[in-house]
């Protein structure tokens, strides 16, 4: 069955970190808006995201002294990702990330006491410039979807749950006329609007479209099952195109769920590689049994370039039981009792009595990991590592031996789509007019590069969904 509704002035699909953002204060502006989202409830990646923000010149940062701006931000980002960033939409996101973080606080975001801070999972920022609340990606759905559902109970806005995107519909060469949406029913219904956001998200959450957006690199990771990139693939047929899938990078480490190739277990549990958090008293080697970097290199760009080039993104962090006993915990949330678990039947915890014995059931190269390990003990006892590493606690050599294997993991997914400085879809003969897009549709290479840029992902789709609000009901109701 196909029903149309009344057109409405902004119709937002996928309400997740930037489509409840432009809900919210489009709803606020007096637009008429209807919300679509697939899931049977609002919040997309923020119920996993650890959400870190970044902005530079809030008043957080003036009250504790700390001397920030738009400027230093975007330069900081432009370093961090080697120039590899979109530099105009790094100049937006900027430009407005301090407003957003203002705004999250004026309406009592609960921020971290600790906030804020250079943090180092990734490569850190020149100045304390990262938020973050106290319940993660939970702290900013504490703000959004009060504030949403207050919209909902008013009538400012329609919201459409379990109701899915199937297709875009054209309306002449530069513009859309809605969308097709199926529901839970499976009944067909197409949605009319004025002005149509896509807030969809990235692709972190599918192990298919993963490699054919990303010039076939595999997807490991903690993604949201709602990532499933077909915001994207809707405005592709469309004619829309992508840009960043050749600036893939892994995030350094991870361990894949017991019955998963594609899963990891949650962020939250991934083993402490950050050498800043833990120093390690491990090592770290490719399936050839070769270590590729020093493990307590301070650069975690360093480390994450490095794991690019080992064979299928994975890697083994190889000890034994004196660094069991006397290391602080490689796997700071789990209990001695879970770990002895995972070691008897998760297939990426191995341990055994000699080192070559270790290496075969992990599926390391036996030869390579023996001679690797004696060459890090030499290194331990001259105190001259191969690789440069100078944390140097104690040779390998007290069995049993463990490995766990981890990977190069995907947090957010990073090609998207591309748009034009007014964030409109550019289609095969230019910007759609009435088609905008937010958030890590956008990709997540965008505003990051070929690299992790600290906030640089939560904050601008927040600052990016409020912003096309804000224009949209400028252009509509004559206000800014
Ligand atoms: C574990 C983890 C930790 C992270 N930590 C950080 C961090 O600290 N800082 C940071 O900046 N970034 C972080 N990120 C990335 C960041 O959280 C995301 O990039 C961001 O939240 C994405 O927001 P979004 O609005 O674009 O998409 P989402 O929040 O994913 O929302 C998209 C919504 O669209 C819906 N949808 C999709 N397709 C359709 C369709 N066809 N029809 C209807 N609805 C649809 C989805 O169901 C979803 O609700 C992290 C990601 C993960 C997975």
């Amino acid at each position: 069955m196909v029903t149309a509704e009344s057109t409405v002035d902004l119709l937002v699909v996928g309400a997740g970190t930037a489509g409840l953002a432009a809900a919210v204060e489009a709803a606020a502006r007096g637009l008429t808006v209807t919300v679509v989202e697939q899931a049977d409830q609002v919040g997309g990646t923020l119920w996993r995201s650890w959400a870190q923000m970044s902005a530079g010149g809030t008043e957080l940062q003036r009250s504790r002294g700390i001397e920030d701006n738009p400027d230093l931000h975007f330069d900081d980002v432009m370093r961090i990702s080697k120039q590899t960033a979109d530099p105009k939409l790094v100049r937006l996101a900027v430009d407005h990330a301090p407003v957003t973080i203002d705004w999250l606080m004026s309406a009592g975001f609960d921020m971290d006491p600790d906030a804020p801070a250079i943090l180092y999972f990734h490569e850190p920022y020149s100045l304390p410039r990262t938020y973050w609340g106290r319940r993660g990606g939970r702290s900013v759905l504490e703000v959004l979807v009060p504030r949403f559902d207050q919209a909902r109970d008013v009538g400012a806005l329609t919201a459409h749950l379990s109701t899915t995107m199937t297709e875009l519909l054209v309306d002449g060469a530069d513009r859309v006329a809605g969308i097709a949406v199926v529901d839970a029913a499976g009944r067909r219904r197409e949605v009319r609007a004025d002005h149509v956001l896509l807030t969809t998200g990235g692709y972190a959450g599918n192990a298919t479209l993963f490699p054919e957006l990303t010039e076939g690199a595999p997807l490991v990771g903690p993604g949201a099952p709602t990532s499933t990139g077909s915001g994207i693939s809707a405005a592709l047929a469309v004619g829309a195109s992508t840009r960043g899938g050749d600036l893939f990078l892994p995030t350094y480490g991870g361990v894949l769920l017991r019955d998963s190739e594609s899963t990891t277990i949650p962020l939250d549990d991934f083993p402490q590689l950050t050498p800043q958090s833990r120093q390690p008293w491990e090592i770290h080697v490719n399936r050839r049994g070769q270590r590729f970097v020093a493990e307590d290199s301070a650069s975690v760009d360093v480390r994450e370039t490095a794991l690019l080039d080992q064979p299928g993104l994975e890697f083994w962090v190889v000890y034994d039981q004196a660094a069991r006993v006397k290391a602080p915990p490689l796997l700071p949330s789990y209990d001695e009792d879970h770990l002895v678990e995972m070691f008897e039947d998760h297939p990426s915890f191995c341990t055994a009595d000699t080192v070559e014995g270790l290496a075969d059931l992990a599926g390391i190269d036996p030869d390579g990991l023996a001679a690797t390990v004696a060459a890090y003990n030499s290194g331990v006892e001259s105190g001259a590592d191969a690789w440069g590493r100078t944390h140097l606690p104690l040779p390998i050599a007290q069995p049993p031996y463990y490995a766990v294997r981890n990977h190069g993991t995907t947090l957010k997914s990073p090609a998207g789509l591309v748009v034009d400085d007014q964030l409109r879809v550019v289609g095969a003969r230019g910007p759609l007019s009435n088609l905008y897009a937010a958030g890590e549709v956008l990709g997540g290479s965008t505003l990051s590069g070929k690299s992790f840029v600290s906030g640089m992902s939560v904050t601008p789709a927040l600052s990016f969904g409020r912003l096309i609000a804000r224009r949209v009901a400028g252009v509509e109701k004559g206000t800014t």
